[in-house]
């Protein structure tokens, strides 16, 4: 077996701990529903089918569920178990007759964002949101204030899809007014100069716009998974990444990425340099850059995330005026068509084109660096030397299998991408089952040992 054992992280510690104040119930739902859902999915063995079905049908959950799965030891025996029964559903999939057919179409492209244990969140969060939707009262006048309890950007925006338009627009203009209030507070906290260690707790307005920006921040970790972090020190380029590393190159690759957009954020944030090219506006991203801690760092964050989603939000109010005010002429229209011929409408001046909405720039710098770790990767596979090399290194987790292997040209290098992971998988299940075993007969230490931990490695990479 190529892994070793692998120390305990403390990451379960710092998974859930909210770093500022966020009074969004929805982020609290969030946090809630990954306990749920792996008490519901390893709790019982009448669940192992149903569960093992959604892993093999998303490939895996995201690593970020993968970690947290990982420190999860009561659980090491159902996973164990479950694990076993989605290596045989994922390995006929892997036949390389399959490529292209239906099934093996709908679980390959959405394997890069699919994952059960965010798609339970999802469903949790979003019938939250819906039923908060439902209840509130928008105030007509967007100065107003916002119904009680306030939610973070992300969760706002989700309730806000479920509302008809006549109740959307004026919850979308409340919004934008309280996030333009939060980016005008943080502006003129970083006027007045910010002591370098000054904590969100001491200043309200920093912990409002990290909880509006970031919701409450928790689920995300900068620690890097042991073997990243090996072998980020140990290869420092791709290729040897490929041959010796212990972990899936491409996870190493991304990390690398990571790490140096975490190490650009300060730098960028010190020099004023462009903020679109560094600065993040998801939640997971914001809440990255935030915890490491300098003030100006946070403040400066928070700031271009809230500004960006509040350019977003107001754009969103001016496209529903524009499509109620349409419906109005066309109304008007239809009562004129009935009198007389209607007459051609003056062509006014040209509407200005949509603000363009700013994309997280860590978001697009990881998506980047994983499209070019596997483009290398496949180029690289196509002499006969590296592929035998590829076979004597760790491999390949199974999201990033699935995305070189619907990029790979037909031939030598399919082929191989396809009999590898296959050869991986079965190796895979030979060694659970010896888990189950020795588990069985009370001997819990041991290689056997690994045999889990890689099962969550290969399939959820290493979040
Ligand atoms: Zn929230
Ligand atoms: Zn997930
Ligand atoms: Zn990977
Ligand atoms: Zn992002």
């Amino acid at each position: 077996m190529s892994s070793s054992p692998e120390p305990q992280d403390d990451r379960a510690a710092t998974h859930g701990a909210a770093r500022w104040h966020c009074t969004c119930p929805v982020c609290e739902t969030a946090a809630d529903s990954t306990p749920a859902y792996f008490k519901r999915a390893f709790g019982e063995p009448h669940h192992f089918a149903l569960t093992s079905e959604g892993i093999a049908d998303a490939l895996g959950y995201c690593p970020r569920h993968g970690a947290e799965l990982l420190v999860r030891e009561p659980l090491r025996r159902a996973t164990a178990q479950v694990f076993e029964q989605v290596v045989p559903q994922v390995l006929a999939l892997l036949a390389e007759a399959r490529f292209g057919d239906e099934k093996f179409q709908q679980v390959y492209f959405s394997a890069p964002h699919a994952c059960p244990a965010c798609a339970y969140a999802h469903r949790a969060v979003t019938r939250q949101a819906t039923e908060l939707g439902r209840k509130a009262a928008w105030p007509a006048d967007p100065h107003a204030a916002l119904p009680q309890p306030t939610l973070c950007n992300a969760h706002f925006q989700l309730m806000a899809r479920s509302l008809k338009p006549e109740r959307r627009m004026p919850a979308l203009a409340a919004h934008a007014e309280r996030l333009d209030h939060a980016v005008r507070a943080i502006e003129d906290l970083l006027r007045a100069g910010l002591p370098a260690e000054t904590s969100p707790d001491e200043r309200p307005a920093l912990a409002t716009a990290l909880g509006l920006a970031a919701g409450a921040g928790g689920a995300y970790s900068a620690a890097v998974a042991p073997p990243l972090a090996e072998a980020l020190q140990a290869c420092p380029d791709f290729e040897q990444a490929v041959e010796q590393a212990c972990a899936c190159a491409v996870c190493v690759e991304v990390e690398r990425a990571r790490q140096r957009w975490l190490m650009a954020v300060p730098l960028a944030v010190a020099h004023g340099l462009d903020d679109w090219l560094f600065l993040p506006t998801c939640p997971e991203h914001v809440a990255l850059a935030a915890g490491l801690g300098d003030t100006a760092v946070m403040a400066t964050v928070a700031a271009h995330a809230l500004h960006v989603a509040g350019e977003m939000a107001h754009q969103q109010v001016r496209t529903l005026v524009r499509a109620a005010e349409s419906e109005a002429e066309q109304a008007a229209a239809r009562i004129v068509r009935w009198g007389r011929r209607p007459r051609r409408r003056p062509s006014g001046p040209p509407k200005p084109p949509p603000p363009k909405i700013v994309r997280c720039a860590a978001c697009e710098r990881l998506a980047i660096a994983e499209l070019q770790a596997t483009g290398r990767l496949l180029r690289w596979l196509q002499g006969s030397r590296h592929r035998h090399a590829f076979e004597g290194g760790w491999g390949l987790c199974m999201k990033h299998h699935a995305q070189a292997y619907l990029l790979s040209p037909k031939g030598a290098v399919r082929s191989c991408l396809a009999a590898d992971q296959a050869r991986r998988l079965t190796e895979l299940v030979r060694w659970l089952k010896d888990e189950q075993a020795r588990l069985a007969q009370n001997e819990p230490n041991g290689p056997a040992r690994d045999a889990y931990v890689l099962g969550l490695r290969r399939f959820c990479g290493f979040g």
